[in-house]
């Protein structure tokens, strides 16, 4: 039986991040990551939209953001020259109609309090900014001026990952199919051959599919993969200073170099989880539901010709729409990070440098993580993000 120190179930992007932060934070002991899905064909880093943005309603979640824009910024010092992941700062645009006013006013004083270069603007000065823009209904709109903006997940996966490689981690091919537990504590898990891995401490960062391995360490976690359809399209008009724009209905749509990507059209409280093998768009979703939207919104997307689309899975916490990070309150070697519900693309660099300080110095120094720890889960107390796209 192989030991480790610390075994990772889930390798891209969380996984990933904590293992590279792992040893940037000096941590000497053994390192296995297990990864089902080398190619990531299905994870949901590489299904994402790869925004990135500040307005969130949380001060840690502003927090967890501004961390990893920094790590952007500095890309290069990091991880060497070569080091791309075509960051298109663009911004968000948030639009509120007048049921969403309040919420959007108190979304962006959290944010200003942050230091976050976001503009709340009416309608007029709003339609001056954006000529292609109707702000029908519309009461006002959160433009994140610089520190928001696209880019490329898979490339940012494989910084984190080539730079692993030299960082001295075990890479396992394989899924983890059980866990094993003594009382209090989590020793080793189990791999899909069979072979067992002891293991001193088992990180969860499986993604949509950590509720599963949390149950199979005989645990509680409210994550489940609940689908989200992406769909690609053309139009005549290319508005090279569109944002990330969301419409009040939760609609978005953003450009893709020569065409645009939208979507925002499920509907949460009627939605359960999705099938494991369910990776199939859905359409009705981009005739019903998005494109009048559009067509109101952008007055020359009228005339747009839907070309492709994808689905993926968001990582869904059913309780507050928020990460889960931290060591299980009674089983402290099981450690969470999971649950971002739509925004761990972002978070996944602060997230890994956090649970890195965490094993490493015993607690938290750069983001104070205790809000999303999992006692919150525990005791069904929701800390809610306003602000989920
Ligand atoms: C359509 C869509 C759009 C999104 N847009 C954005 C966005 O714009 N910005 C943003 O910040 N976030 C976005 N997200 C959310 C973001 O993609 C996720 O929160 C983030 O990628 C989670 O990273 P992860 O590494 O935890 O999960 P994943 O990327 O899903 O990785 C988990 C990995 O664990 C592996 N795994 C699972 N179970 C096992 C097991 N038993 N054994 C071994 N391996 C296992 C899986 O194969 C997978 O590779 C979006 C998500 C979707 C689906």
């Amino acid at each position: 039986m192989a030991n480790f120190d610390v075994v990772i179930v889930g390798g891209a992007i969380v996984g990933s991040s904590i293992a590279y932060f792992l040893r940037e934070e000096g941590f000497s002991g053994s390192i296995a990551l297990v990864e089902r899905d080398p190619q990531f064909a299905h994870a949901a880093t590489t299904l994402s939209c790869a925004s990135i943005r500040q307005q969130f309603s949380i001060p840690e979640n502003i927090r967890l953001s501004q961390f990893t824009l920094r790590l952007f910024r500095d890309l290069k010092s990091r991880f060497g020259e070569d080091a791309d992941i075509g960051f298109r700062e663009k911004g968000y645009l948030i639009l509120a109609g007048e049921a969403g006013l309040d919420i959007l006013k108190s979304n962006h004083a959290a944010q200003a309090a942050e230091g976050a270069d976001i503009v709340l603007e009416d309608p007029m000065a709003l339609e001056r900014r954006f000529a292609w823009l109707s702000t029908e209904g519309v009461s006002a709109g959160a433009y994140g001026r610089s520190g928001e903006g696209w880019f490329d997940a898979h490339a940012l996966l494989m910084l984190f990952r080539r730079a692993l490689k030299e960082r001295d981690i075990a890479f396992l091919s394989q899924p983890v199919t059980e866990i094993a537990r003594a009382g209090d504590k989590v020793t080793g898990v189990r791999l899909a051959d069979g072979e067992m891995l002891s293991a001193g401490t088992v990180i969860n960062a499986a993604g949509p599919d950590a509720g599963k391995v949390a149950t199979m360490a005989g645990l509680v976690l409210p994550v489940e993969p609940r689908k989200r359809s992406v769909f690609v399209f053309e139009a005549r008009e290319r508005f090279e200073d569109m944002p990330l724009m969301v419409d009040p209905s939760g609609i978005y749509v953003r450009p893709e170099g020569s065409v645009y990507i939208t979507g925002g059209a499920e509907d949460e409280e009627s939605e359960g989880p999705a099938n494991a093998d369910d990776f199939n768009p859905d359409w009705p979703l981009f005739e019903e539901a998005i494109w009048p939207v559009l067509a109101t919104r952008v007055p020359a997307f009228e005339a747009i010709k839907p070309t492709r689309a994808w689905a993926g899975h968001y990582d869904y916490n059913t309780l507050d729409q928020n990460a889960v990070i931290g060591p299980h309150p009674e089983v402290a070697n099981f450690i969470f990070a999971n649950g971002f519900s739509g925004h761990g693309l972002q978070q996944a660099p602060a997230v890994g440098k956090a649970i890195a300080e965490l094993l490493v110095h015993g607690g938290y120094r750069t983001i104070d993580c205790s809000a999303f720890g999992y006692e919150r889960i525990a005791a069904g107390r929701a800390f809610r993000e306003l602000n989920v796209i």
